[in-house]
């Protein structure tokens, strides 16, 4: 379903992030969590994409796992990084014809494990994977008229590669103005960042809807490793003071990050967020204590998906 018409509903949209599994276990861990959170009817669930190798075929094949075999929305993630344009047309035309119905256009991460030289890349920023998407979809390769939604990131707290605000700004419109038609945000654990955000990109003149991106703390380990992977990530006193008062309860940790995620969405849901997206790391656990806390009147008994 194209994102504008996922975007039409009354309330705001909820969504789950996957990423794709590289073990036998790890892939039954992800089934599970999809046939739990499927009942919970979420307007789509994103699936990240890898730096490179065999993790990508991986994302194409659980995108078209869940569109196939599920009634959930699955949105790829795409990147830059590594690619040149036959290899993304490859890719494009792969996912239409599965008629899949947005795309999230990224810049990606680099890879960690491999020597990487971007200027080999034939798309260099997000902007020029979202013309070549736009190009795309006004070739009539999509079955939808519309083509491919969509979607871009955005940084509450500011992209770390480019620390002059303004200009990131300008980068972040001109991105958006080249086609986008929605914004998923950074996790951030500071609602004012993601509010003034909201309220910059008005004045910038970006009136998508802006999603905004919640992980909720589930352990200490689960802390550090989100700052070393979101990096700029700022942890509010907050946060750190009630997450102290209980490290060395591993179920009290676990309870106050998902309480403290709750409060980010109530405190959202208030402000009129677009959206909440949900970065699962593959587990519905605290996703559905917070989904639940939120009294959100779309919990059915779904006949589980055969995922
Ligand atoms: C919701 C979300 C999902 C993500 N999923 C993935 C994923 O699945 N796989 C993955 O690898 N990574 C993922 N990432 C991480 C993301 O790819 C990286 O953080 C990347 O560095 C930034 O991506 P972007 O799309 O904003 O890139 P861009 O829009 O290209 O921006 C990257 C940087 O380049 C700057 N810039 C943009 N245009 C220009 C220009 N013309 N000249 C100079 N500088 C410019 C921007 O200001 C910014 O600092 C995700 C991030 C988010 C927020």
């Amino acid at each position: 379903m194209h994102i504008t018409d996922i975007m039409r509903g009354e309330y705001p949209t909820f969504s789950f992030e996957f990423f794709p599994p590289k073990t036998p276990e790890a892939a039954e861990t992800l089934y599970q969590t999809i046939r739990d959170l499927e009942s919970y009817m979420p307007d789509f669930v994103s699936v990240t994409y890898g730096a490179g190798g065999s993790t990508r075929e991986l994302t194409h094949d659980l995108v078209e796992r869940i569109q196939h075999t599920t009634k959930l929305n699955p949105i790829p993630h795409l990147t830059c990084v590594c690619h040149n344009e036959e290899e993304i047309q490859a890719i494009l035309r792969r996912y239409a014809k599965s008629a899949i119905g947005n795309i999230l256009a990224l810049g990606g991460d680099r890879p960690a494990e491999m020597s990487y030289d971007k200027s080999r890349d034939s798309f260099q920023h997000a902007i020029d994977l979202v013309k070549f998407v736009r190009r795309f979809n006004e070739s009539g390769a999509h079955p939808d008229r519309r083509g491919f939604g969509i979607g871009v990131a955005g940084f509450p707290e500011g992209h770390p590669a480019t620390p002059n605000r303004l200009v990131e700004m300008d980068h972040f419109k001109a991105k958006v103005d080249a086609g986008a038609d929605y914004i998923v945000t950074q996790l951030f654990f500071d609602n004012h960042d993601f509010l003034d955000f909201r309220e910059r990109c008005a004045l910038a003149g970006v009136h998508i809807p802006i999603i905004a991106g919640i992980m909720p703390i589930t352990s200490i380990g689960g802390l550090k490793r989100m700052a070393e992977l979101a990096g700029g990530a700022r942890f509010p006193a907050k946060l750190l003071r009630a997450l102290q008062s209980c490290q060395d309860n591993p179920e009290m940790v676990r309870r106050v990050g998902i309480q403290y995620a709750l409060e980010q969405c109530h405190d959202l849901t208030a402000n009129d967020v677009a959206g909440v997206h949900f970065y699962t790391l593959n587990r519905s656990d605290a996703t559905r204590t917070i989904f639940d806390g939120l009294s959100i009147p779309r919990h059915r008994n779904l006949q589980p998906s055969r995922v």
